[in-house]
């Protein structure tokens, strides 16, 4: 578990006050295929990124780098100024123990395209079982705030209610008030409107748009243009495990400057 080094100088930034994320060089290969070859990325407190590209581009493997999910091969990752997954001792970095990434990782909250509900607990139940459990909340107290992330999710009136007897819009509200019980820090979204039927989109996308106006620092992969546009603070775009392009959403969208950026827009436009 300790001792493994990365092959990569240390002593990199430390913490900037207003900086969430930042990802610097990373890369990760699943054998001997190279899925990231070198991402940097920035994102601000406060700020709402919306990573589009390809599919294969390497969009979930980097967001799953982000939470320490898949150990990245070189490169680092700091998420509000505390690096990711590793140690630093001297110039070297070690490996965290597991008990450490998971603490990091509580702070992150992660929405996935598959809602991945408790299929025989309650809506309420799905919400308070990580506070309950990792937190160690009193039962009260988890269930009032619960109460309080469903009706924000507009769900009071399915507290009770379990997944199968709720739509896909629903179990995907139901998953985000999950994963805000923990108190995250910040919030990736892996393309969480991808298994919705066209008409059960908007709502979980203004849920999103919520969140956004409350200050949560967002990282969204999606391929909802409209989305990026109204309430990206920035886009990025993603091919072939790098970075190809970034900028204000409405700038790269109306003008993107890389053909592959435009042949992409063109496709989901
Ligand atoms: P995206 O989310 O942009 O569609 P992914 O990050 O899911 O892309 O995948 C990027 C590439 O990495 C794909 O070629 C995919 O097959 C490969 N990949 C992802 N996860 C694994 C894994 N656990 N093992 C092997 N290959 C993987
Ligand atoms: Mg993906």
């Amino acid at each position: 578990m300790t001792g493994q080094l990365i092959p990569d100088q240390a002593g990199a930034p430390a913490a900037e006050s207003d900086v969430m994320v930042r990802a610097e060089q990373v890369h990760k290969s699943f054998g001997s295929l190279e899925v990231l070859k070198g991402v940097d990325l920035q994102v601000r407190a406060g700020e709402v990124c919306c990573l589009l590209g390809p599919s294969g581009s390497g969009k979930s493997t980097f967001l799953r780098c982000i939470n320490h999910l898949e150990k990245i091969n070189a490169g680092r990752i700091w998420v509000d100024g505390e690096l990711i997954g590793y140690r630093q001792r001297g110039d070297k970095l070690y490996e965290m123990r597991e008990k450490e990434v998971a603490a990091q990782r509580r702070a992150i909250g992660m929405v996935f395209q598959r809602f991945n509900l408790f299929p025989h607990k309650t809506a309420l139940e799905n919400v308070t079982e990580a506070p309950l459990l990792v937190r160690k909340e009193k039962r009260t107290e988890a269930r009032d705030r619960a109460e309080a992330l469903l009706e924000r999710v507009g769900l009071s009136d399915k507290l009770h209610s379990y997944p199968s007897q709720l739509s896909g819009g629903q179990q995907q509200r139901v998953a985000i008030a999950r994963a805000l019980a923990m108190q995250p820090k910040l919030m990736l979204f892996d393309e969480p409107t991808s298994a919705l039927d066209p008409e059960l989109v908007g709502e979980v996308l203004d849920v999103m748009k919520d969140l956004a106006r409350d200050g949560m620092t967002m990282i969204v992969v999606t391929h909802e243009i409209g989305f990026a546009r109204e309430v990206g603070d920035s886009l990025v775009f993603m091919d072939g495990g790098v970075v190809v392009e970034q900028g204000s959403p409405r700038e790269v969208i109306a003008a993107p400057k890389h053909d592959r950026t435009k042949a992409f827009l063109a496709k989901v436009l």
